[in-house]
């Protein structure tokens, strides 16, 4: 298995495809939208004597532009089919309607979140127009749908596939057993995956609670035995264990930390995000308010906090129950 890693035209850096040789030519997910990119895959591709035209399929780990914003672009080059669980095909095809979509299930979040309406702009301006920027719709007679829950064959080996939402509501772990490794995409980092503002597949109305799911999600990696994850951005991950038990040592603390701030006068997400990510507010609201209504819906989840609408805008209070422990 090799990592070929691509330029994304986003804070994140480079993304990793993997390129898998025998007994066929497959590729798992590729990168955005840019002659950039296409330029770095088909260069990574020739130092193993392969050009996009040998490719017999494209995997794809979730449906977003840095993993496979060049589908349709690629699709140029190459017959290859294009591999994606049914959560992730409509984004292959349709993406442009679905982001103007998403674009305002966030605007309608972070208005509840009382966001100034500058940071509310600048977080659809990224999502209607930015991100599908860097997107290219795939021929649909080349999809293959393969199951949430299902089982892959690539690369000599079959690979379970594990529905991993939290990052993304379309995110989709590869494990292979015999190998003990997991293609793990944007689910396993260094730091905590940013638990996006994303609707679930099944009700395009309501938000999936990123960061509870994600915590689930952390918690089901761990009932698998492997010893190397392989990210969609950076390095190997040698000790995925370790990385786990951190990410949620740490989720804990900033839970704790989010709880002792409503309990201190702090009430909508706006107020919260002021005290834990007032650093990166100005640069970037959206990460910022992604971050904060996660660790607002974990609290939530416990029955820690209640939220209530009062003007429109969502407030979140102790629970009294709690409060009397
Ligand atoms: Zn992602």
């Amino acid at each position: 298995m090799f990592r070929i890693e691509q330029p994304t035209n986003f804070p994140i850096g480079t993304m990793n495809s993997y390129l898998f040789l025998e007994p066929e030519p497959v590729l798992i997910d590729c990168s955005v939208n840019t002659d950039e990119a296409l330029s770095s895959l088909v260069s990574g591709l020739s130092s193993h004597g392969l050009t996009p035209k040998d490719l017999t399929k494209i995997i794809i780990t979730h449906a977003h532009s840095d993993h496979m914003g060049l589908l349709g672009r690629l699709g140029e080059h190459t017959e290859a089919e294009i591999w994606v669980t049914p959560i992730a095909r409509p984004w292959a095809t349709n993406y442009q309607a679905l982001w103007r979509q998403r674009s305002d299930l966030v605007a309608r979040t972070m208005r509840l979140g009382g966001i100034p309406e500058a940071g509310i702009e600048r977080a659809v301006h990224f999502t209607r127009d930015v991100i599908p920027s860097f997107w290219s719709a795939a021929d649909p007679a080349r999809l293959v749908d393969f199951p949430i829950d299902g089982v892959l064959e690539f690369g000599g080996h079959q690979w379970q596939v594990i529905y991993t939402p939290g990052h993304a509501s379309s995110h989709t772990c590869f494990y292979q057993p015999d190998q003990k490794i997991m293609l793990s995409a944007d689910t396993l980092f260094p730091r905590i995956p940013l638990p996006l503002i994303e609707e679930w597949p099944h009700d395009p109305a309501a938000r999936m609670p990123g960061l509870p799911h994600l915590v689930r999600t952390l918690k089901t990696l761990q009932g698998f035995d492997f010893s190397v994850a392989y990210p969609g951005h950076g390095p190997p991950l040698n000790n995925p264990r370790v990385v786990i038990a951190e990410q949620l040592i740490r989720i804990e603390r900033r839970r704790k930390q989010c709880l002792e701030l409503v309990a201190g006068g702090r009430h909508t997400v706006f107020e919260v995000i002021q005290e834990l990510y007032g650093h990166i507010l100005q640069r970037d609201p959206y990460t910022a308010f992604c971050l904060t209504l996660g660790y607002l819906d974990l609290l939530e989840e416990a029955r820690l906090v209640e939220k209530r609408l009062v003007d429109g805008v969502w407030w979140y209070f102790n629970s009294p129950e709690k409060k009397k422990m």
